[in-house]
């Protein structure tokens, strides 16, 4: 059946996109997640099919493709099954050369985003700090004013990508006294005096991502290398990184927990006990209906924060929803197949422990489940306010 969202043309980049997974990415997730890290060679590998730029014209070395083509690069990315790989690369693509291709200069452009969408340079995107989570507007990292740049001091934690980033996108306090005002963005060379990558973090999932502490001990940074305006880096964020970001969180929840359904599907189908296939037990059927009847809202909500997103309409809300209800029903989705798949569920043979792990971070990561509920209780309360609070006027 064909999908009200994605046309013909997607649907070839999609096998084309599913044939190149299956082939160079799949047989390496394994070793990505003993590593800990995905290879500078499959950066290099994806980027010579040019899939690390989808939607970056032509001129600076992307495909030209659309929001769409790029959410298809999402959903099979996410359904080979190893989180960690496709956070690697979508931290690259969706949150670090996305900010550089919508507000960095030509010579930024030329400069950062040729090799980042070439693969011949990793890149971070740097915001979170110990004490600055959800609340960004917290951050503690200051960039103040020298003469010909920027001295950057401070931290960052979770960075994905940290301990191998050639170019982190820095989040930093260039006006401390103006709270959310008064934050920019950076391109800082991670080979630059002053950088310092910490701890590589042990995670619970996303394994074969890396997740470093990042510190900047009096970084000096030129001039040009001030991203999109001064003080505007929390606009550049909130408004437009983020809601991109969620969506991709959204898209990655349910690619995931299709392939969780369709393993615990095929699983309850093969498997016999008492004489009879799983599948045959009504409560196990029922099971694999409600995590179906869970996947089908949760693509729906994402497809449609997609769509307002891909036609430039205010997709803030729609993607707090999607991401909120997609992060949530990832981890439920991927339980309950975990459960299908009883023992073997739980051992390190069959996939189904990394995608229950995997799940985990994505009510997390991105904007937490209460902070996307936040953001929609107030458009709720609003509407509410433009209502008569629903009271019989006769
Ligand atoms: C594996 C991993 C990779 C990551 N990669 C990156 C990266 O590449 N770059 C980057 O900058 N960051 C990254 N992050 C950070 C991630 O975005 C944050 O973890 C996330 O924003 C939540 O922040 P926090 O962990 O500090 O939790 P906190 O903000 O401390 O929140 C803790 C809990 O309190 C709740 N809470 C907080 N505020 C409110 C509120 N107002 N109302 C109700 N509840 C609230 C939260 O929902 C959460 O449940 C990564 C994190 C992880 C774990």
């Amino acid at each position: 059946m064909r999908s009200w969202l994605f046309q013909e043309e997607h649907d070839l980049f999609r096998r084309t996109v599913r044939h190149f997974l299956e082939q160079e990415i799949a047989p390496a997730i394994d070793l990505c997640e003993t590593r800990g890290s995905v290879p500078r060679e499959i950066f290099r590998k994806v980027g010579q099919q040019g899939y690390l730029g989808i939607p970056f014209p032509e001129s600076v070395g992307g495909l030209g493709g659309d929001i769409l083509s790029q959410a298809v690069w999402i959903e099979e990315l996410c359904r080979l099954g190893s989180g960690g790989i496709a956070a690697a690369l979508t931290a690259q693509t969706v949150i670090a050369l996305t900010p550089i291709w919508r507000w960095g200069s030509e010579m930024q452009k030329q400069q950062y985003l040729n090799p980042g969408i070439r693969g011949d340079k990793i890149f971070a995107l740097a915001v979170t700090e110990p004490d600055a989570g959800s609340d960004v507007a917290a951050i503690r990292t200051t960039a103040y004013k020298k003469p010909g740049g920027y001295l950057l001091k401070g931290s960052k934690l979770f960075i994905t990508n940290g301990t191998q980033a050639d170019v982190v996108v820095v989040a930093a306090k260039t006006s401390p006294d103006k709270g959310r005002k008064g934050i920019s963005l950076f391109l800082v060379d991670s080979r630059w005096a002053g950088f310092r990558v910490g701890r590589r973090l042990e995670k619970l999932g996303w394994r074969a991502s890396d997740t470093a502490e990042l510190f900047f001990d009096g970084i000096m940074i030129p001039q040009d290398h001030l991203l999109g305006e001064c003080n505007r880096g929390f606009y550049y964020l909130i408004d437009e990184g983020f809601v991109y970001e969620r969506i991709a969180m959204a898209l990655s929840a349910v690619s995931l927990a299709e392939r969780a359904l369709s393993d615990a599907s095929r699983y309850a189908q093969e498997r016999e006990q008492f004489g009879r296939h799983l599948a045959e037990f009504q409560v196990i059927r029922h099971k694999l209906v409600d995590m179906a009847l869970d996947l089908v809202k949760a693509r729906r909500l994402t497809y449609r924060a997609l769509y307002l997103f891909a036609k430039d309409d205010d997709a803030k809300i729609a993607a707090a929803m999607a991401k909120a209800y997609a992060g949530e029903m990832a981890r439920r989705v991927t339980d309950d197949a975990l459960q299908i798949f009883g023992g073997n569920g739980y051992m390190m043979d069959y996939p189904l422990q990394r995608y229950w792990r995997d799940a985990r971070i994505l009510s997390i990561g991105g904007g937490a489940t209460e902070v996307m509920y936040d953001i929609v209780a107030k458009s709720v309360l609003q509407e509410g306010r433009k209502t008569d609070g629903g009271r019989d006027g006769s």
